[in-house]
């Protein structure tokens, strides 16, 4: 890819649906991609009173300007390992520089480079709209870190319910005790199972079901 803002592929959404990133975050790439974010320079097109300058250097705000042109976000890039995908974007085009990315970076990697491109615009965003600034190396801990919570957060979805759940017998007064469990299952779905003793504790049956409706963990467990 030679880089000319007017040759380049569309951008491979559905590779991007795919990455382990929010919602919100997915949506704003969709925005970056389509170079749509209200910069300056997007605004001041269609509402000529409005400035089209960077908020922290004062050159045309284009997308590819704020998110790696101007100084304050090379500062945020340089000392980071993400370093080599931001210079894979060099005289690129964002959407250019996201399909490139998506030849060449590994997901994990264009996770990471996403998430700290969501978090320079919000620190644009703060410093425009809140006058606060974080240092540079700020914003990479905090994407790093913001990054790491969520996948902390996923992990934890995917986990089954009760995995150390023992059943608690307590003997009935007469006829059959049925203890009924439930767990979320980690390829979707729910599984519940009932176990049927009689009240000298014998086992009578065991009976398992597998839902293809996924509870949320507190549901599965209630
Ligand atoms: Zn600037």
């Amino acid at each position: 890819m030679n880089g000319s803002p007017e040759q380049y592929e569309p951008i491979d959404w559905s590779r991007l649906w795919h990455l382990q990133l929010p919602p919100k975050v997915r949506v704003f790439v969709w925005r970056w991609g389509s170079n749509i974010l209200p910069t300056g320079g997007n605004l001041a097109k269609r509402i000529p009173e409005v400035s089209d300058e960077c908020p922290f250097c004062g050159l045309v705000e284009t997308q590819e300007h704020i998110t790696r042109d101007c100084d304050w976000a090379g500062r945020i890039w340089r000392p980071s390992y993400l370093n080599k995908l931001f210079s894979m974007g060099e005289d690129q085009n964002c959407v250019s520089w996201i399909c490139e990315l998506l030849d060449q970076a590994k997901d994990e990697e264009i996770c990471e480079f996403l998430i700290t491109v969501w978090f320079i615009w919000k620190e644009r965003n703060n410093h425009q709209f809140n006058n606060r600034k974080l240092e540079e190396w700020e914003v990479v801990e905090r994407a790093q870190l913001y990054l790491e919570e969520y996948r902390r957060a996923q992990d934890r979805d995917l986990q089954p319910a009760r995995s150390n759940r023992r059943y608690k017998w307590e003997k009935p007064t007469m006829g059959y005790k049925a203890n009924v469990d439930a767990s979320v299952l980690k390829n979707g779905g729910t599984g519940v199972g009932m176990v049927v003793r009689d009240k000298e504790r014998k086992f009578v049956m065991a009976v398992v079901r597998r839902t293809r409706v996924t509870w949320q963990p507190e549901i599965a467990e209630a």
